[in-house]
């Protein structure tokens, strides 16, 4: 059989009302804006509404949502009597519901009663009689297997009901998250279960938790993409079947349910979106090749960009060109490139009178900045353009989800002139032997339930992986740490979010400068060398205790000598299984905003330190109580 030609489409998006904060009418606004076809109307969003079904299918109609599906009943089939009987009653009364919301769809969930018999036949006997009276009144049913079902929580087990039960008006829906989380998959779907009996779908990813499957739904559920579920896979088995219908997401997530439903209903859309492109139903432009962060961009005011200048003079940067327009300087070290921006009635501008000396903006470097441009519009990501003098390069820019510009430049191995030659007048570069080899990566801090949005962003837009979630001890609390890294290793940004306003990374988001980058590491060849000069300069070092490095010898066997070199230049260490070690030592906080790190990677080390951001932390918090 030859592969069949399809043509690219899109197919319709619904989202559960359980998704998003909010009331009602909050939830049904934030979908339709969002760009959603659809929502499932889940019953407490009904119950605790103040106005009539008919008013919510009129406040529907007027949005432009369909309502793909009214959800759930629970707890119907197999039940002894008399509750079979009442069972079939509350039916009844929820028809009426479903009548007057003008949807002929609902999601009836296998039964978690201890009281369920455990008979197929039986239940399939009971959904006959329930599907019977749906179509008497032009309704359908679809039944799913919950993942913590009494008797039945395997998709196999809903469909061998649903086969067995033989009615029209019955057929199944399927959850991404009830099948993925068991372990199982739909890879045996196709030949097995026709299209047409696939009633509903609903999407979700997660992260992996090992936890009941029941909290692990009911609190931990993300879009997908933002996960760690298999859920393209997912869905690839199920457009197998030659299934086409609504991709519906259900999430219960209490971070999404106390966030602006206006942006998680963007996110939600936009997971959709990644998710028909991994599929290949509705290709994306192709992801860029990603080659590392061109530069980083402070916003500032001419007093705090003297004082910037030098700190970072006593890192090795110097002032290497002046921008021909704006009052904009580049700082340079090798090739780790800083804008310090202090130009009036700019984007930097408005962000230093919001928030004070901070960074604004970021720039990675892209074979093909158009082509992102491309992508983020088709992800609704907003794309900003600042204005230019005449002969002045346009770089375009995505606005990250706090608002951080990110900035696309073409990667100068691709041919192009690089950016500076264009804007700046160039100062000769100077001769530095130990010159740092670009920036190794650039951590932002983020408000509290924001970790999300970003992971999806990064994810979306550039296709970076995230890593592993490490949790890392502050003196005042967590800080949830997860590196958003390229397949190839060449962009690093790790983010972090404390819920604690009392940790380092919560006290910049909450009192000072607001989410963003807090950390910038440069990368260098010899560490210890920027250090012997860097020992003598004004840029203080952090401090780190004595009892650090009694503990590093113990752990990695070191030499005394090597040892006292790093106990001498305040470097932290760690070796990864594989042998690679890293070495890198701290800056002291400027302003109480941002720090910059030193850092030496060795024989494929590839992870941050993560071992060690407790001793960094808690020496961070001593300097902040001295000053
Ligand atoms: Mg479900």
């Amino acid at each position: 059989m030859g592969e069949e030609m399809v043509t690219p489409h899109h197919l319709p998006k619904s989202i559960a009302t359980v998704c998003l904060s909010g009331s009602l009418l909050d939830k049904l606004e934030a979908a339709a804006s969002a760009g959603f076809d659809g929502v499932e109307i889940f019953e407490n969003d009904l119950l605790t509404f103040d106005g009539t079904p008919a008013e919510v299918r009129q406040q529907c109609e007027e949005l432009g949502l369909a309502i793909t599906l009214f959800q759930p009943f629970r707890d119907f089939e197999a039940m002894p009597e008399p509750q079979r009987r009442r069972n079939l009653d509350r039916a009844e009364r929820k028809f009426d519901t479903m009548a007057a919301l003008g949807t002929d769809l609902l999601l009836v969930c296998s039964n978690v009663q201890a009281a369920a018999i455990n008979d197929p036949a039986r239940a399939s006997a009971d959904l006959h009689e329930m599907a019977e009276r749906a179509a008497q009144r032009g309704l359908r049913l679809c039944y799913e297997a919950l993942a913590w079902g009494q008797h039945v929580n395997r998709w196999r087990q809903a469909w061998d009901i649903v086969r067995q039960a033989d009615h029209p008006a019955l057929g199944l829906c399927l959850d991404s998250f009830h099948t993925l989380a068991l372990g199982d998959d739909l890879a045996s779907l196709a030949g097995l279960v026709p299209a047409e009996k696939i009633f509903f779908l609903q999407l979700a990813d997660a992260p992996k938790l090992s936890m009941d499957a029941l909290s692990w739904s009911r609190h931990h559920r993300l879009f997908p993409g933002q996960g760690e579920l298999p859920v393209a896979r997912f869905l690839q088995d199920l457009l197998a079947t030659g299934w086409s219908g609504t991709l519906s997401l259900e999430v219960f997530n209490d971070e999404f349910r106390a966030a602006p439903s206006r942006r998680i209903a963007r996110d939600g859309l936009r997971s959709l979106t990644l998710l028909e492109d991994a599929v290949g139903l509705m290709p994306l432009p192709t992801l860029p090749k990603l080659s590392g962060i061109e530069f980083v961009e402070f916003a500032l005011d001419r007093l705090t960009r003297e004082e910037l200048g030098g700190f970072l003079g006593g890192l090795g940067f110097h002032r290497a060109g002046l921008h021909r327009s704006k009052d904009v300087e580049l700082w340079r070290n090798g090739t780790a490139n800083l804008v310090l921006n202090a130009e009036p009635d700019s984007a930097a501008s408005e962000r230093f009178e919001q928030r004070g000396a901070s960074v604004c903006a970021m720039a990675f470097r892209v074979d093909d900045p158009t082509r992102v441009v491309a992508r983020a519009e088709a992800l609704a990501y907003p794309v900003w353009r600042e204005r230019i003098a005449e002969g002045e390069r346009r770089i375009p820019a995505i606005r990250a989800p706090d608002g951080t510009l990110v900035y696309l430049v073409e990667d100068k191995a691709a041919g192009a002139r690089p950016i500076w030659e264009d804007d700046f007048h160039l100062e000769p570069a100077q001769e530095n032997p130990n010159a740092f080899n670009g920036i190794d990566h650039a951590a932002q801090a983020l408000e509290p339930g924001m970790m999300d949005s970003f992971t999806l962003f990064y994810r979306a837009l550039l296709g970076l992986e995230s890593e592993a979630l490490w949790e890392l001890p502050d003196p005042f609390g967590l800080v949830r740490s997860r590196a958003m890294v390229s397949p190839d290793g060449s962009l690093r940004l790790p983010l972090n979010v404390s819920e604690s306003t009392r940790t380092g990374t919560g006290s910049f988001v909450s009192a000072l400068a607001g989410a963003g980058v807090h950390h910038i590491c440069f990368a260098a060849p010899d560490a210890q060398a920027v250090l012997r000069k860097t020992y003598a300069s004004q840029t203080p070092l952090l401090e780190i205790p004595e009892n650090y490095y009694e503990d590093l010898a113990a752990r990695f066997g070191l030499e005394d000598a090597e040892l006292e070199a790093l106990r001498h230049h305040h470097l932290l260490y760690d070796r990864d299984a594989s042998g690679g070690v890293f070495q890198h030592a701290y800056t002291r906080q400027f302003r109480d905003r941002v720090f910059f790190e030193i850092a030496e990677r060795a024989d494929g080390y590839t992870g941050f330190g993560a071992a060690n951001a407790a001793v960094r932390m808690a020496a961070q918090r001593r300097f902040r109580n001295r000053s």
